[in-house]
């Protein structure tokens, strides 16, 4: 599909591209933003799962910069940024990187050190596996990421932060749900007007972290089993997800952005210029090491021949 085609296919791709984001998916913690005030007061971030960069970018234009330009904190203080994603990412001012991987725990450990003893007041979670197409296998592997960035949430989080992630909808929602309210009072599974209607994708926004009395992070995945057990769940006043008939939890998905705004699952006519020719227009920032740099390097040795490619291969 030619870039133009896919311009006029799908409006945010191009509206990210004329507004310098890096991926459409800024619109999705913009979008979710107009809706849940996700920035009041926010001094200190954390950017899961951030490669390319365009949450990052968000983070950046919407606390960063504006604190650069007029600074508003007392002790001069610029908000913390930090952005972690298993992919190096181009560079973002006002945002740290880290590269690694949320599962590891060493990960958690280098996040945490850059808040130098203090506490982050919002955690953002993109994450996102490379979909199988195996709808339950995709949205376990989706829910291992969740869980992994739960586990630096509960380390990293004061009380009162919150947490956004992208879950995948399926049939164990509403044991996410279950478990996420656990730590967070108000829990609600937001759908942006750029995510498409055909995509599972949806985002938990989960606010005012308040993790149960006496909790001890190590106990995260004691607990969380116990949610998951039809016995246990009494115990933790959360088992409603487990009851059929009228006690069985139903839980509202919330369309957020302008609901009048640009529909991600409508194609729009591209723009009227001046000499009839619209130009498409590069991506602001390619990803500078994708994981699937390797196979088009591949597929283009392939054309060339078998003989490069082996080459290529040798060289690996
Ligand atoms: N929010 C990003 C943006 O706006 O540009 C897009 C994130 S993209 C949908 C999903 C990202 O999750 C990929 O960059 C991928 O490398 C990252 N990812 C997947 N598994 C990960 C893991 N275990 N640790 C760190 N990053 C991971």
């Amino acid at each position: 599909m030619g870039k133009a085609s896919r311009d006029k296919r799908d409006i945010y791709y191009r509206k990210a591209k004329e507004e310098g984001w890096r991926a459409r998916s800024a619109f999705k913690l913009l979008q979710i933003d107009e809706e849940f005030n996700i920035f009041e007061g926010v001094k200190r971030v954390v950017d899961l799962c951030a490669a390319p960069g365009s949450w990052s970018q968000v983070l950046s234009r919407k606390l960063y910069l504006p604190s650069k330009q007029s600074p508003v904190s007392k002790d001069g203080e610029l908000p913390l940024i930090v952005a972690i994603d298993l992919q190096p990412m181009a560079p973002i001012e006002g945002v740290i990187q880290v590269q690694g991987d949320i599962t590891n725990a060493r990960t958690a450990e280098v996040v945490i050190r850059h808040f130098d003893g203090c506490k982050a007041d919002l955690v953002v979670c993109d994450g996102a596996p490379d979909v199988t197409g195996l709808h339950d296998m995709d949205e376990f592997v989706q829910s291992q990421l969740i869980l992994a960035g739960l586990t630096i949430v509960t380390h990293i989080l004061r009380p009162g932060g919150k947490f956004i992630a992208k879950i995948f909808r399926g049939k164990d929602t509403s044991l996410l749900y279950c478990q996420l309210k656990l730590f967070f009072p108000v829990v609600t599974f937001a759908k942006p007007k750029s995510s498409r209607n055909s995509s599972i994708e949806a985002f938990a926004v989960c606010e005012n972290y308040s993790p149960p009395g006496g909790f001890n992070p190590k106990d995260l995945h004691r607990l969380l089993e116990m949610v998951g057990s039809p016995s246990g769940g009494d115990d933790l006043d959360c088992s409603s997800g487990w009851l059929e008939g009228p006690n069985k939890v139903y839980i509202p998905f919330l369309a957020c952005g302008d609901l009048s705004g640009y529909d991600s699952d409508r194609s729009y006519p591209l723009p009227k210029v001046a000499d009839g020719t619209y130009q498409s227009l590069d991506p602001v920032q390619p990803p500078i090491a994708p994981p699937y740099k390797r196979a088009l390097e591949m597929k283009k040795a392939s054309s060339h021949g078998i003989r490069d490619l082996e080459k290529l291969s040798l060289d690996a």
